[in-house]
Order: structure tokens, then sequence, then C-alpha cells
């Protein structure tokens, strides 16, 4: 198995949008409750005490919406602080980046990946949940304020939506050609919301690649990120397009992250909660950071070999929490 050493951390699971194929209008989500959340100190324990002495080096900010958890900035700047770590980065919907894009930029945040499943502002509300507010513009205006802060590359992610976006994958990736921009396709996963599209399913990222092909040609990219992504350039780009593929190809034997919600809750694997630790109450109830140590190793043991295709077999139960209480 791979080292692992790639720290997932849900800051907040609460979001300012309602992307359809994670938390849709309508879905009864039970939220943490403020005094449940960890606080930054526990984080920075947890992080500095147990994660680093067991050989973590790098740490991505995810939700829920990140950006939402207030001292968002202080908090990179510990991280980014610990002479171990080689790599702090967020995943953020860029609603609210703009204004504090350079401050992270400068708190030694050093990568982003912002997420942005369409080019057309009527397309994007729609997916988003649209409450009468027009939010494409201030998330175009984040993307384009931390690319100038000096996020560079700056990532792109896309989740392809049968009959919403699919016909805006040529525009997408287009973005890559003048721009060291790297745009990831992702296909949708059924995690929480599995029967969302019915029918219509996913559209694998074979498909995709072949379109893109087929309009510009495509050459295996030598920027190979440390993720799961099979990365490519569009002849002549200066950025990059990738393919996220987990419910056509089984990449579980390269994953090298484990991911901790905002309750404190340390998972193995986005569909595998054996051996989840609470570590949360632990601190609380007073476990010394040793001790922790010894019980994430041992977690570790359980990061194997559960994968998609296995849950659609039977094999193991479907996982019922949606990406943003997971921890995306
Ligand atoms: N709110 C932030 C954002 O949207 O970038 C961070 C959290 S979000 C859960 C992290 C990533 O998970 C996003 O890129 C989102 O598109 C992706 N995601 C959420 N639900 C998904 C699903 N069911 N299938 C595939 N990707 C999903
Ligand atoms: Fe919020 Fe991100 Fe989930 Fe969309 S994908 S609802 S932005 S957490």
């Amino acid at each position: 198995m791979n080292q692992v050493d790639y720290l997932r951390i849900s800051l907040i699971d609460r979001c300012n949008f309602r992307c359809l194929y994670c938390m849709p209008e309508g879905t009864e989500l039970q939220y943490i409750l403020q005094q449940n959340l960890l606080t930054d100190q526990e984080l920075i324990t947890l992080i500095q005490d147990v994660f680093i002495p067991l050989g973590f080096t790098r740490f991505r900010l995810t939700g829920g919406e990140p950006l939402l958890r207030p001292g968002v900035v202080e908090l990179v700047e510990k991280i980014a602080h610990f002479p171990q770590t080689q790599d702090i980065s967020m995943t953020t919907n860029g609603f609210l980046l703009a204004p504090i894009a350079q401050s992270l930029y400068d708190a030694g945040l050093t990568r982003i990946n912002i997420s942005l499943d369409s080019l057309d502002p009527d397309i994007f509300e729609q997916i988003i949940g649209n409450h009468g507010r027009k939010r494409w513009q201030q998330v175009w205006l984040g993307l384009q304020t931390a690319y100038d802060a000096g996020f560079d590359p700056l990532k792109l992610n896309v989740v392809v939506i049968p009959g919403v976006n699919d016909h805006e994958i040529l525009d997408l990736a287009a973005l890559t050609i003048d721009k060291n921009w790297h745009v990831r396709f992702i296909e949708f996963m059924p995690i929480g919301n599995g029967d969302l599209f019915g029918d219509r399913g996913w559209v694998s990222s074979a498909e995709l690649r072949d379109r893109i092909r087929q309009r510009w040609g495509l050459t295996e990219s030598q920027v190979r990120g440390n993720g799961p992504a099979d990365v490519f350039q569009i002849p002549g780009a200066k950025g990059t397009v990738g393919f996220i593929s987990q419910m056509s190809e089984c990449f579980c034997d390269r994953c090298n992250r484990v991911r901790l919600s905002a309750d404190g809750w340390l998972r193995p694997c986005l569909l595998n909660e054996l051996g989840q630790i609470d570590l949360k109450s632990a601190l609380r109830d007073g476990v010394s950071t040793l001790e922790l140590q010894e019980q994430v190793r041992n977690l570790l043991t359980f990061k194997s070999e559960i994968n998609f295709k296995q849950r659609d077999s039977g094999t193991v139960g479907t996982y019922t929490r949606t990406m943003s209480q997971i921890g995306g």
C-alpha cells in the first residue's frame, strides 16, 4: 500500500451552496453543533502531535465550504508554519475567495482548487441551487483574484452531470490553453445522493477524453500530481486537463489519504468507516497524543481494498453521508 501522508481536513460541514450532486435543496442534513466542531487548538494539536509524528506532511482544508470557517487564514498560517508541512492546500467553491485570496497566499497556502461546474451563469445557478442571487460572477472574480495573488497553477474541479453541463466540456477544457490552469473533470459519485441522476447515470472519463482528443488532440502530461487524476495536455496548452475516474476505474491502490471530519472523526476512506476514530472525544477525555498516534497507526491498516465496485456488488454497505459531511 502507498505511504499515507496526506490528511484531508473538513473545517465545517455547512455550505453557502446547495449543489445538486452534494447537498441538494430538500435534503435533510443534520449539521454538526458548534460545540462539537474541533476547535482550532484541537486541530493544531492533532496535526502537530499526532499526524506529523506519523509522517503526514500534506494537508488539505475542505468542507462543506472551508471559507465559512472563522479564522481560516490564521489556521492556514499555523499549519504552514510547521517545518514538516510540505503542502497545505484548499478546496473551495470560491464564492468568498476574492477578498481573502491574497491573505491566504501570504499565510502560506500553497495550492487552491476551485469548483466551477459551468461557464454559463444560468446553468451554474441551477447546479448550486438558485436563491435568486447571482453568484457565478463572484466565483469567477475569486478565481481570477486567486490566480493574480500567486496561486499558479490554479486548479478547477468540474463534476460532470449528464444533461446539465456535459455539453460544456470543450469550453472548460479550453480554459487550459492560454493560462496555467489545471481543469479536473470528476465523475459524479453516488455518495449520499446515489439516486440523484437515476437513469442518466454519469459520464465516463474515457468519453470526455475522447471528445477533447477529437477536438484538439491530447498528449500525456509531464505534470503529474500526487492525486488520483490522470493528467493530459492539449498540445501547446499552458495548463492541463485531468480526469478523476473513481466510477469507471479503481484507483484505491494509489490512495494516500485519510479524512478528518469537522467533528473530529478520522476515517480511512470515503466509503469505509471501518476503524474510524473519534479523535475529538478522545482529546477531550484526556487521551494522550501518544496513544492517539497508536490508534491512528491502527486505522491505517483498514485502508485497503474497499472500493466502489465492491460497494456496487454489495460487498460493503452503501455510504450514506454526502461529500459535504465527510469532507470532500
Ligand atoms: N465546498 C467546497 C467545494 O465545493 O469545492 C469543498 C467541499 S466539496 C465537498 C469538495 C469537492 O467534492 C468539490 O469539488 C465537489 O465538486 C466534489 N463533490 C461533491 N459531491 C460530489 C459527488 N457526489 N461526486 C463527485 N464529486 C463531488
Ligand atoms: Fe457546498 Fe462544495 Fe457541496 Fe457544493 S460541493 S454543496 S459548494 S460543499
